[in-house]
């Protein structure tokens, strides 16, 4: 028998608090053209599991953008609101294995001690109390790697330090945090590589380690760099010179191939945007885009 090679399926996770601009239209599409270029798919999630920062209508809103840009997704939205019992039933997995403890630390109380959390409550059997339980966060006993491998920055590294910090999978607002449910997701949607900002990169070998525990195969990560308006300061939504709605589409998306170290030929510079990714999709290679962490944006105004 052959054995069964998984299809190439990327994704795009936008968080719906605002608009798509400058800065998520670059993860977008080059998450799109990695998988295109590999007869992918390339799937669309809407990661509205922090209720408190989404924002009505920005995920029709992101979805109409990325329709004018050429940017269609393959099979149905997934959006994270509605699979709450799914993460549910995996919280309740790794309780049951003892993986997670409850802590009811507050964020002052982290912040003295360096900002790190350095397991205060790893044996203080805190949920034992039925009373305290609901007002708890639960926090991943860390088997998290400081070595990783990166596609677009080869190998990496963290901190020690960081890779032990037992990190909130359920928030004491009783919200599961992104953590959780980007691994979740991925799995589920069959996900066999991350392409996304490089703001994530530190994140990579816990949602990695989450994958062993759920023994699920991890995808391959990639990160891409993140446009900034000065050193530190990433694109905010509300940055009207990067508000993609003042430009035109084919302007943008220009600017964007530009970014990821594709830059258009002149001729095709006012070209529609259909015209501008059928001829990215051949061209595409992550070893083109620069392996700075950062660039900044007004290089493409
Ligand atoms: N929802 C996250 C964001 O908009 C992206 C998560 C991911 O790609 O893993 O920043
Ligand atoms: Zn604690």
């Amino acid at each position: 028998m052959m054995p069964i090679v998984p299809v190439y399926t990327g994704r795009f996770a936008p968080s719906p608090s605002g608009p798509l601009h400058f800065g998520s239209l670059i993860a977008a599409t080059s998450s799109y053209l990695q998988a295109k270029s590999q007869q992918g798919k390339w799937l669309l999630r809407i990661e509205d599991i922090d209720s408190p920062r989404t924002v009505a209508g920005a995920a029709s809103s992101i979805m109409q953008t990325l329709e004018q840009f050429g940017l269609f997704w393959d099979g149905p939205v997934i959006y994270q609101s509605q699979r709450l019992a799914r993460y549910q039933d995996i919280f309740q997995q790794l309780k049951q294995q003892d993986l997670i403890y409850g802590c009811d630390c507050s964020r002052k109380q982290i912040s003295e001690q360096g900002g790190i959390y350095l397991g205060h409550c790893a044996n203080r059997q805190l949920a034992a109390n039925q009373d305290k339980q609901s007002r708890l966060a639960w926090r991943l006993r860390s088997t998290v790697n400081t070595n990783f491998y990166d596609l677009v920055f080869g190998q990496q590294q963290i901190s020690q330090k960081l890779a032990n910090e037992d990190y909130i999978i359920k928030r004491r607002d009783g919200l599961f945090s992104y953590q959780l449910v980007v691994v979740v997701d991925d799995w589920d949607q069959g996900i066999t590589e991350v392409i996304r900002g490089a703001d994530l990169i530190d994140m990579t070998p816990r949602q990695q380690a989450l994958f062993k525990l759920l023994g699920a195969a991890s995808p391959n990560y990639g990160h891409i760099p993140v446009a900034v308006t000065a050193p530190g300061i990433k694109l905010s939504k509300q940055n009207h010179a990067t508000d993609i709605r003042h430009w035109s589409s084919s302007d943008a998306l220009a600017k964007v191939l530009q970014f990821l170290g594709h830059p258009v030929p002149l001729e095709l510079k006012a070209a529609p945007v259909t015209d501008l990714l059928n001829w990215a999709i051949p061209q595409w290679q992550l070893a083109k885009v620069s392996r700075q962490y950062e660039i900044l944006q007004t290089e493409f105004n």
